[in-house]
């Protein structure tokens, strides 16, 4: 065997390890297929939380957030347009959250974070990790629909900044991933674009105690992926899912 059919074969085990990984095991999610109405399945609403005090505490506090600054929220335009707020779910106490960028229109009708198209491609790459979506925590930037889906304006982003942070504060994870450009140039605070940012371990810019440990990983977002699904875009999430993994100490896929 030469070894250019060598460097070939493993290239060629490398896509098919990817595609399997972010989008070729769709059967395996098998209650996810798409119904023939053609309007995606939501996925199964997130299990009750651990019950290890430490979570149930923070489950506590999240809930006493959500109503205190999220529920009955005024603070931008949005509030005016909005079916529900949608302040985020998952493991109170998960040492990953993934950060959108703002509710869609199946998000804003069922008050839950990535439910629509998008939030089947988030699945697959959480289930690609080895996760189920109760085993981590998702939220977005802000809160409430904007129209048309248009990406969140600095009034709107600041507006729900500190319910962010208070998640943030509250669930103390290890890892955060940001989803796109509008995550990723909120939370750290930049405005290099996504293209040059993923890949590549950051810090949050905050001084506040409970976050400074706190590592980031910018990403694609989901919704980018479905416009331009490709090998190459695959190959750069799913690396940047892998150095998660790695970081986080979870097991990688068999070969
Ligand atoms: N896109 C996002 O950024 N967030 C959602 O919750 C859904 C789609």
């Amino acid at each position: 065997m030469s070894d250019e059919f060598r460097r070939l074969q493993r290239a060629a085990r490398g896509l098919i390890d990817t595609d399997r990984a972010l989008a070729g095991e769709t059967l395996a999610f098998g209650a996810e297929l798409p119904d023939p109405s053609g309007r995606p399945a939501p996925p199964a609403p997130a299990e009750p939380p651990p019950a290890s005090p430490e979570a149930a505490g923070k489950a506590e506090q999240l809930a006493a957030l959500e109503a205190e600054m999220v529920a009955g929220c005024r603070r931008c335009p949005l509030a005016g347009q909005r079916t529900h707020t949608v302040f985020g779910e998952g493991n109170p106490d998960a040492d990953l959250v993934f950060v959108g960028e703002a509710p869609g229109a199946e998000e804003d009708r069922q008050g839950r974070p990535f439910v629509g198209r998008a939030g089947e491609m988030l699945t697959k790459w959480i289930a690609a990790m080895g996760l189920r979506r109760q085993d981590v925590y998702i939220t977005n930037v802000i809160k409430c629909r904007p129209p048309g889906n248009r990406t969140p304006n600095a009034e709107e982003i600041e507006a729900c900044w500190e319910t962010l942070l208070r998640q943030l504060r509250i669930i103390r994870p290890k890892v955060i991933v940001t989803l796109g450009n509008p995550a990723t140039q909120a939370l750290l605070s930049t405005r290099t674009g996504i293209t040059r940012m993923r890949g590549h371990w950051q810090k949050l810019p905050l001084t506040d105690p409970e976050l400074t440990d706190v590592r980031v990983m910018p990403t694609f977002h989901p919704a980018y992926l479905l416009r331009s699904y490709n090998d190459d875009n695959r190959q750069k999430i799913w690396s940047d899912l892998q150095a998660v993994m790695e970081e986080l100490g979870l097991p990688g896929k068999p070969g």
